[in-house]
């Protein structure tokens, strides 16, 4: 008999790319039973030559609380006593120039509205963990080796072509849906003949990813995470500790064209100008790549949705692109899970386009301005003098950088600030919307924010009843009748899950005795009374009918 050159398998959503952003959407789809297939071209362990991301802010942490692993994120992350300072500096032996302390990341950091802390564990350790999850989900199937090469779309599905790169046999997939989450080099993009120029070229960095032990012994600054070193034109190269010990990454602005190929690189006059002095260390790799600024014009093609970096992309200046991607995994990841179970509409599918897209673009935005801030307008001659003139301008720089690009490395408000204004399945009210800070977070209520955390016992927090099934809120002492309510959602297949608090503390910050929260943790609705038309105000806040309550 001859050996088959196609197998083929069906799924309810084929994902493809298993890196953070695929692997977050396989476990929002894996934890609510939906079958899913993810295809990734890299081997299981395939070894890393460019670490990215770092920076776990305080709404991913709370979604990997939720999943289960945020203690297995704070394993692998930089310790609780190595500090997440940035600094501002002539070289690691010369002027400090800003200091930027940030006592709210890390492990043992409290938050005054967040269980979780931003932690500083890059993708290198991050994606097993998240992989570690998805395998662990039975109706998750995950394929390594395996090459997306083509898709074809209609009413009824989506079939895709696979390629096992081991066996060379094709793979088909028939799904009802695909996701593309194959970062910014997307083959799908290509195929849905959108974004051919790949977005604005912001830059083209190298990556110097290398190992020294100890090295803060080496130098006078002390142990921090961010070095940002200066010379007359501005930031020329970054520092960053990758683990809170010997692993580290230098990015260099300007990359090949000024510096050289990779194999061409002078790396011990680079890493021996950046620290002050000579130093021991072995290079681990050197990787160019290509700073975009990119949101796609539509992030759902009728079954095909964009998610993560293949829909977005900045700088990384700021640490925005994964959280904003694992933002997106947990909002598509329930309506998709919805609209499969039969509770959810095709206006929830299409709210994922309005509630994602405008987050990406003032992250994006805000991304492209913390970097064009490192740039000087005018050399400043001076600032790396020894001289009273150039303390003079070392001091007046300090002040402007703490000023203008502190929220580089502080901004919860891009964490957790964001709110869905222009979502149809949102039931909106005439309260006060949360102020869009970068910087500052302040929780709130608001339909379409992320609904706020208090601690109710040391160990439980409100997000903690958020996640599975959407949950109604009944706070204080007011005996309000839900039944309606209750009975139009088990009519409509909806799961719902009634919490009862009493603690005022809770009453206070959410406003209202009565709060409908999302599978995401987003408000959708509040009320002093019950709706007067349950079944309309569901069938908005799941898509299925456009009629406002
Ligand atoms: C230097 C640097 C620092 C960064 N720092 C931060 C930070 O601190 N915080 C932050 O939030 N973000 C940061 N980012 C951005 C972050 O790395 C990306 O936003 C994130 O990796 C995007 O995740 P993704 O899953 O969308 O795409 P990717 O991580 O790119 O994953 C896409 C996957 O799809 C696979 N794939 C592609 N094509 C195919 C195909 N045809 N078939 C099968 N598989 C395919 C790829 O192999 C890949 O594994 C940084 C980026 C860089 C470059």
């Amino acid at each position: 008999m001859e050996t088959p050159t196609t197998n083929s398998l069906t799924t309810d959503v084929l994902i493809v790319g298993a890196g953070p952003v695929g692997l977050a959407l396989a476990i929002e789809l894996g934890l609510r039973g939906i079958q899913c297939q993810v295809v990734e071209q890299m081997p299981e362990n395939g070894f890393h030559t460019h670490p990215r991301a770092n920076l776990i802010n305080q709404r991913t942490m709370e979604f990997c609380k939720r999943w289960g692993i945020a203690q297995n994120v704070r394993d692998v992350a930089t310790a609780p006593d190595y500090p997440h300072t940035g600094m501002y500096l002539t070289s690691m032996n010369g002027h400090l120039i800003a200091k930027i302390e940030r006592p709210d990341h890390g492990q043992d950091a409290k938050s005054a509205f967040s269980p979780e802390s931003a932690q500083r564990c890059n993708q290198i350790w991050f994606d097993p963990v998240l992989r570690k999850k998805a395998q662990s989900l039975s109706s998750v199937d995950m394929h390594f080796q395996h090459q997306f090469i083509s898709f074809e779309q209609d009413a009824a599905g989506v079939r895709a072509e696979i390629k096992d790169l081991q066996s060379g046999v094709n793979l088909r997939i028939e799904s009802r849906f695909l996701v593309a989450c194959c970062g910014a080099r997307s083959p799908i993009r290509g195929l849905l003949g959108i974004d051919k120029d790949e977005g604005q070229v912001l830059g083209a960095p190298m990556s110097l990813y290398f190992r020294a032990h100890e090295l803060w012994n080496y130098h006078t600054m002390g142990k921090g995470v961010l070095h940002f070193l200066i010379d007359e034109k501005g930031v020329w190269a970054t520092l960053n500790s990758l683990n809170g010990g010997d692993l580290w990454r230098v990015t260099l602005h300007g990359g090949a064209k000024v510096w050289g190929q990779p194999d061409e690189i002078d790396h011990q006059s680079v890493l021996t100008k950046i620290i002050g002095k000579p130093f021991p260390y072995e290079i681990i790799a050197i990787s160019p790549w290509v700073r975009r600024k990119l949101v796609t014009a539509q992030y759902r093609h009728q079954r095909v949705f964009l998610a993560g970096d293949c829909a977005h992309q900045n700088t990384p200046t700021g640490g925005y692109g994964m959280n904003t991607g694992i933002g997106d995994a947990v909002d598509l990841g329930w309506k998709l899970a919805a609209y499969l179970q039969g509770w959810g509409g095709e206006a929830l599918l299409e709210s994922y386009d309005l509630e994602r897209r405008p987050v990406a673009v003032r992250n994006v935005n805000e991304a492209t301005k913390n970097f064009n801030l490192r740039s000087f307008a005018e050399p400043r001659a001076e600032l790396l003098d020894s001289t009273e003139q150039g303390e003079k301008a070392r001091e007046e720089l300090g002040r402007e950088i703490i000023r203008l690009t502190a929220q580089e490395l502080v901004s919860d408000g891009i964490a957790m600030g964001y709110y869905y204004k222009d979502s149809p399945v949102i039931c909106f009210d005439e309260g006060v919307p949360p102020v869009q800070s970068v910087t500052d977070y302040e929780q709130s209520s608001y339909p379409g924010a992320r609904a706020p955390h208090v601690w109710l016992e040391t160990e439980v927090s409100t997000l903690d009843f958020f996640g599975e099934g959407w949950v109604l809120l009944k706070l204080g002492h007011a005996m309000i009748n839900t039944h309606e309510l209750e009975n139009e959602a088990m009519d409509l297949g909806i799961p719902l899950t009634v919490k009862v608090i009493a603690d005022s503390r809770v009453l206070e910050l959410y406003q209202y005795p009565l709060v409908l929260i999302r599978p995401d943790g987003h408000t959708a609705f509040r009320s002093e009374h019950s709706p007067k038309n349950a079944g309309s105000l569901w069938k908005q806040l799941c898509g299925l009918s456009k009629s406002t309550n």
